[in-house]
């Protein structure tokens, strides 16, 4: 009697401690909502390669909207000059039921460009798989986001020269 009790109380503590314990996400000013997530994911993705970013301090905006052209999925304008660079991403892409990996690969894609501040970059590895998630899409390399290569591209992301 006095165990099962004791088990209860403590499955009750674990539950509890453990929602006290999940963080709220955060904000992005500028940014569509439904595209927080993802940027914070790009701000962990930094933190865990010793990165320090916080894209609240950019200057930077990004909004969701219908882009004009057969299957271009996002856009990043740096006007010069501008006070902020802009990324629009395509509302029918995003409400489409691709996998959250590929909306994922087109909004850091557009990060790399918008925050970064990184060009196209079409290299490939010997069996024809794109070495960066930069490249244009127009020439010819394979893209090969998987989950098995997520972190390998991420690194890639932020640290070109190493590859
Ligand atoms: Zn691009």
């Amino acid at each position: 009697m006095f165990k099962k009790s004791h088990i209860i109380f403590f499955l009750g503590l674990c539950f509890f401690s453990c929602n006290k314990e999940e963080k709220a996400p955060k904000e992005f000013t500028n940014v569509d909502e439904r595209l927080h997530s993802f940027f914070e994911n790009f701000e962990n993705e930094a933190a865990a390669r010793g990165i320090e970013i916080d894209l609240n301090e950019a200057i930077l905006t990004a909004s969701i909207s219908e882009i004009e052209g057969q299957g271009v999925a996002g856009q990043c304008s740096r006007p010069r000059n501008s006070i902020a660079n802009d990324i629009v991403i395509d509302e029918s892409f995003l409400n489409s039921n691709v996998s959250n990996l590929l909306k994922e690969f087109v909004i850091f894609h557009e990060l790399g460009h918008c925050f970064l501040q990184r060009e196209h970059r079409e290299d490939e590895y010997p069996n024809g798989n794109c070495i960066s998630i930069m490249r244009s899409g127009i020439d010819g390399c394979r893209d090969n986001y998987s989950s098995s290569f997520r972190s390998i591209y991420i690194d890639e992301l932020f640290d070109p020269d190493s590859f």
